[in-house]
C-alpha cells in the first residue's frame, strides 16, 4: 500500500488535545505485561477482562445489549493490578452483551472503545462483543486441513480483494462482495465462463492473498452502499470486517464466515494469506491504542510531534514491548483461530527487524509452512534508523522472511509511469532483470554494477516475491497501454503475456494481482483504494474475450508446477544449476537451467526472452532441443522437436526449450 492519503487528523489537532501529558506518557519507560490474558476471556461462569493502559487513574467497563445505541446494562470498575494492567471478572454469563472500556488519564475520560484485544465487534467496530469463539466454527472446523506445502518456493500468489472477485453483475455469484462470495462453486459468466472460487482453482495458484480482510474504518458498515475501499486503514486488528459479512450488526456472523470461507478454500486446494497492516492506524485520536496509552504505541519525532514514515498520518512503534508484544500475539491468534496460513506485512520496511524475526519464530513455531513476506520499504523517514528496519538492504539478517522484488517489476515493466522496461523493447534494464530471474540471491553471472539493486539482498530464493504489478498503481495491462501509447493492442497483449511468463519462469516466489490473467484494467486509474466498483471490479466478461491470455497464464503456472527447475530452494542450487547464456543482443535474456535442476526431468531447459518489438535471431547452444513454449502457446509434450542451430524469436516473446 502506498500513497494512501487517509490524513483522518492530522497530528496538529492531536498535539493541542494531548499536549498536556503527551510528554510524560511516551517518553516515559512504561512497565511491560508479559501475560498471555490481555482482552476477554469468556466462560459461561465468569468472564475475564484485563487491559494495559500504564498512565490510568481509574478505568471503566460497560456491557450494552447491542453493538450500538442503548443504555448499558451494566458498568464495573476495573482493579489496578500488575505491570500497568487493570482487570475485572463479571460472574454472570455475559455471552452475547456488548462491551467498550473507558479509560482515565490525566484527569481526562477518553472515548468509550473496544480494547486492542477485542476478538468480535458490533456494527463499525464501536463495541467489543464477548462471544463463545467455539460456537462461530463452521461444521467440521476441527478437521479442516491445509493443503500440502513442501517448500515455499511451490506457492504462485494471487492478491484479491474480497469485492472485487464477486461484486460484477457478470460474476454469476450470490454473495455479491461478501466472505462467503468466495464459497460459491459452479459460478458461471453469461459467456459460460467459471467465475469465482472455480475460475481461480482452474488457474492453478497455490495461495490467495486477501488485502485487508480485518475491520478497517473507512466503509460505514450499516449503509449497503457499495462504498468501496482497499481496507488500509485498521480499526479493529484481530476481528474480520464486518462489511464483508451478511451481518455486520452480529460479531459471530463475520467470525463464522471468514473461517467458512477459509475451510472451503482449503478444501479446494487453496491457502489463505491475509494482508496485515500493523505500521499504522486509521487515525490516532480515536484509535484503541491511544484511549489505552496515548503515544506509547507510536513513533514520534524530535520535537514531540508524530512521524509518518507511512504517509498515512502515523507510524506505530513495533520496537515497543508492548507493540511487539501485540503484533506477535495478534497473527499468532489469526493463525490459530483462523487456520491462516500466511501473513503479508504492509510497509514491513517501517517494523523493526527484532520484531519482524520475533513473528517469524513464533508463527514457525506453530505451522512451518506459514508464509511470511511484505513490502521491505516505508513511505517516508522514520526515526527509527534505517538499519534497525525490515528494509530490502537489510534482509539476509531476516529469518524465514520475503520480500517483494521491485527490482524485477520494474525491470519488466518500467520504474515509472509511462516509462518502458524489458517487454517493451527497453535494454537498459537486463541486468536488473537477470538479478530478478535469480530471485535475488548472489550469482556470479549478474553485474551488480549495473542491477539496481547494488547487492543480491535474498539469502535464499524463497525471500524474493517476483511480481510485474499489485492492487497499487496502474494494472499490468493499463500500465503497458500508458508506457507504449504506440502499439496497437495485439502488442499490448503480447507484453503482458511475457512480463507474468518472466514472474512464472523465475526463481523467485510469482505474485499475480487477481484478474491479470484476463487483461483486468482500471480504466488507467493508478491508485483506486476508494474508486467505485466500475473501477475496481473483475469484469468476469474479460475472461472470455481473452481466453489466449488467461489459457497462457493457466498453462505457464501449470509449466512451473510440473517442473522444479523454476522453483529451485536454495541459492547454491541457482549457483550451480542457473547459467546465463550470451545472447548477443541487448534485447534478449537467455539462461540455462543445467543438469536435470533440482531433480527436474529435463535434462537441459533453455529460457530466451526477446524484449524488443522485432523478430530476432538467437543461436541455440549445441545439440537438438524440443521447443515446449513459445509467445503463443506452452505444449509440455513439444511444440517442435530436434531444432538445433539458428532460431528466430517472434517479436515481445518467450521461448522454453528442453534436451
Ligand atoms: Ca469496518
Amino acid at each position: 500500500m502506498k500513497k494512501l492519503i487517509f490524513l483522518f487528523l492530522s497530528a496538529g489537532i492531536f498535539l493541542i488535545s494531548f499536549s498536556r501529558f503527551q510528554e510524560k506518557t511516551w517518553q516515559d519507560e512504561q512497565p511491560v505485561y508479559n501475560g498471555k490474558d490481555l482482552g476477554v476471556t469468556y466462560s459461561a461462569k465468569v468472564t475475564h477482562f484485563k487491559v494495559w493502559s500504564p498512565t490510568a487513574s481509574a478505568v471503566k467497563l460497560r456491557l450494552y445489549a447491542a453493538g450500538t445505541g442503548g443504555e448499558p446494562l451494566k458498568t464495573a470498575d476495573l482493579i489496578k493490578s500488575a505491570d500497568g494492567t487493570w482487570e475485572v471478572s463479571i460472574r454472570n454469563n455475559v455471552k452475547n452483551l456488548y462491551y467498550t472500556f473507558q479509560t482515565n488519564i490525566a484527569d481526562i475520560w477518553q472515548g468509550e472503545c473496544p480494547d486492542s484485544y477485542a476478538k468480535a465487534v458490533g456494527v463499525n467496530g464501536k463495541r467489543g462483543m464477548i462471544v463463545d469463539m467455539a460456537e462461530t466454527d463452521p461444521s467440521d472446523w476441527a478437521n479442516d486441513k491445509k493443503p500440502v506445502l513442501k517448500n515455499f518456493n511451490d506457492i504462485v500468489l494471487y492478491e484479491l480483494h474480497i469485492r472485487d472477485l464477486s461484486v460484477n453483475e457478470n460474476s454469476g455469484i450470490k454473495n455479491k462482495g461478501k466472505f462467503l462470495g468466495l464459497t460459491e462453486l459452479g459460478t458461471k459468466s453469461k459467456e459460460g465462463e467459471p467465475t469465482g472460487l472455480d475460475h481461480i482453482k482452474q488457474l492453478g495458484v497455490t495461495h490467495i492473498h486477501l488485502l485487508p480482510s480485518f475491520d478497517f474504518s473507512s466503509v460505514d458498515e450499516t449503509k449497503n452502499n457499495g462504498k468501496y475501499n482497499w481496507g488500509y486503514d485498521p480499526l479493529n486488528y484481530n476481528v474480520p470486517e464486518g462489511s464483508y459479512a451478511t451481518d455486520p450488526y452480529d460479531g459471530r456472523v463475520r467470525i463464522r464466515e471468514f473461517k467458512q470461507m477459509v475451510k472451503t478454500l482449503h478444501s479446494n486446494g487453496l491457502r489463505v494469506i491475509l494482508d496485515v497492516v500493523y505500521n499504522h492506524t486509521s487515525g490516532i485520536k480515536d484509535a484503541n491504542f491511544t484511549q489505552f496509552a496515548p503515544g506509547y504505541f507510536y513513533r514520534h519525532n524530535a520535537d514531540g510531534s508524530y512521524s509518518n514514515a507511512t504517509a498515512c498520518g502515523n507510524e506505530t512503534a513495533s520496537e515497543k514491548a508492548m507493540m511487539r508484544k501485540f503484533m506477535t500475539e495478534s497473527v499468532v491468534y489469526w493463525a490459530k483461530e483462523y487456520h491462516l496460513d500466511g501473513f503479508r506485512f504492509d510497509l514491513m520496511g517501517v517494523h523493526d527487524i527484532e520484531t519482524m524475526n520475533q513473528i517469524s519464530d513464533t508463527l514457525h513455531k506453530l505451522d512451518p509452512t506459514i508464509f511470511i513476506y511484505g513490502e521491505a520499504w516505508d513511505a517516508g523517514a522514520s526515526p527509527l534508523p534505517a538499519a534497525q528496519r525490515a528494509l530490502k538492504k537489510n534482509m539476509q539478517q531476516l529469518n524465514q522472511v520475503a520480500a517483494f522484488s521491485d527490482d524485477i517489476r520494474d525491470a519488466i515493466r518500467g520504474a515509472r509511469v509511462k516509462v518502458k522496461g524489458f517487454v517493451s523493447g527497453e535494454t537498459n534494464a537486463t541486468e536488473t532483470l537477470k538479478f530478478g530471474i535469480t530471485g535475488s540471491v548472489q550469482h556470479p553471472q549478474v553485474n551488480y554494477n549495473l542491477s539496481r539493486s547494488k547487492a543480491p539482498w535474498a539469502r535464499e530464493p524463497y525471500q524474493t516475491i517476483s511480481y510485474a504489478s499489485c492492487h497499487d498503481d496502474n494494472c499490468l495491462y493499463d500500465r503497458l497501454k500508458l508506457a507504449n501509447p504506440e502499439a496497437d493492442e495485439d502488442q499490448l497483449i503480447e507484453m503482458d503475456k511475457l512480463a507474468n511468463a518472466i514472474v512464472f519462469t523465475s526463481q523467485g516466489i510469482p505474485f499475480i494481482q487477481a484478474g491479470e490473467e484476463f487483461l483486468r484494467t482500471k480504466q488507467m486509474v493508478s491508485n483506486s483504494y476508494n474508486k467505485p466498483d466500475s473501477i475496481n471490479q473483475l469484469e468476469w466478461s474479460r475472461k472470455a474475450k481473452y481466453k489466449t491470455v488467461y489459457n497462457y497464464y493457466k498453462d505457464f503456472i501449470a509449466l512451473r508446477k510440473h517442473h522444479p527447475a523454476f522453483r529451485m530452494p536454495s541459492a547454491v542450487m541457482i549457483q550451480k544449476h542457473l547459467e546465463f547464456l550470451d545472447a548477443k543482443d541487448p534485447a534478449l535474456v537467455a539462461y540455462q537451467l543445467k543438469d536435470n535442476a533440482n531433480k527436474d526431468k529435463w535434462k537441459n531447459i533453455l529460457v530466451v526472452m526477446n524484449g524488443s518489438l522485432s523478430a530476432k535471431d538467437f543461436q541455440l547452444p549445441q545439440g537438438q532441443w524440443t521447443l515446449v513454449a513459445d509467445g503463443q502457446r506452452v505444449n509440455e509434450g513439444g511444440i517442435n522437436k530436434q531444432i538445433s542451430g539458428s532460431k528466430t524469436l517472434a517479436p515481445t516473446a518467450i521461448y522454453i526449450f528442453h534436451q
